[in-house]
């Protein structure tokens, strides 16, 4: 096989360079790869870069194998601190907003700026109605952590300006960083931002859409004084999770007193 392959690529040279003032006209020497020695250029001969004008993707920094310092993943009292992630939606926020004040409790609310966007009269009334609000990325990006310090820096001001213009100068306490996949960089730059790290320590997986009962059984058991317990009023069908508030929040409150984070 290699001496014909070596006599072919001798006859394709010889083609090449001999047949060049035909090249146009046969489609096969069309098809061939152009050869510089083929035809003189003026221009200096260069050779094809294997990435030619499109930029590289940033890079992502890698994800800690633990959880950074720094994040507050206790109420900081005795109490139980209720978070509800994704939202504002007008569907499910009603619902948890009427149980909160049904049972004298305030409840954090860890907001999505493009639905803060989409839904200011629910921001507003979030903040109305004495709960507290966490900042959770403009649109749940579960690698933000992992970007340019300048990205993430963006993002969270402009999850802040959609916040602000739904309820001007309501203060925004906390951020979340979506699926908990903090960096240190990125605790970093929040706590820059005056808004601070705020994780979990009770996760019913909620947004698996597991039963009420589930969700009541995983919340329960894990629940301790000072707990906080991530929820989901957004991103799906949160009937289940309503269903178990209903149960949760009394039963939470006579057990352990409901708190905001602090
Ligand atoms: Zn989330």
């Amino acid at each position: 096989m290699r001496p014909r392959a070596l006599s072919a690529l001798a006859l394709g040279l010889v083609l090449l360079v001999t047949g060049c003032g035909e090249a146009g006209k046969s489609p096969e020497k069309a098809a061939a790869p152009p050869s510089a020695s083929a035809s003189p250029s003026p221009t200096p001969v260069t050779k094809p870069s294997p990435t030619p004008t499109t930029p590289a993707k940033p890079k992502l920094r890698p994800l800690p194998k633990k959880l950074p310092a720094g994040l507050h993943r206790a109420s900081g009292s005795n109490g139980v601190a209720l978070t509800f992630d994704d939202g504002p939606d007008p569907r499910y926020t009603p619902q948890i907003l009427a149980q909160l004040r049904a049972a004298h409790v305030k409840a954090t609310f860890c907001v999505v700026g493009k639905q803060a966007k989409r839904y200011p009269e629910l921001v507003a009334r979030i903040v109305r109605e004495g709960h507290q609000l966490c900042n959770h990325s403009w649109h749940h990006d579960v690698n933000l952590g992992r970007r340019s310090a300048a990205e993430i820096r963006s993002d969270l001001e402009r999850t802040n300006e959609a916040i602000h213009a739904a309820a001007p100068k309501a203060p925004i306490t906390w951020f979340r960083q979506p699926g908990g996949r903090w960096t240190a960089e990125e605790v970093t730059i929040a706590k820059q931002m005056g808004l601070r790290p705020l994780h979990w320590s009770v996760d019913p997986q909620d947004w698996d859409h597991p039963p009420a009962k589930t969700i009541i059984k995983r919340v329960k058991g894990a629940t301790r004084h000072g707990s906080v317990v991530l929820m989901h009023d957004a991103g799906g069908d949160r009937a289940q999770t309503m269903a178990a508030c209903r149960h949760l929040i009394p039963d939470l409150k006579r057990r352990y007193g409901i708190a905001l984070p602090r």
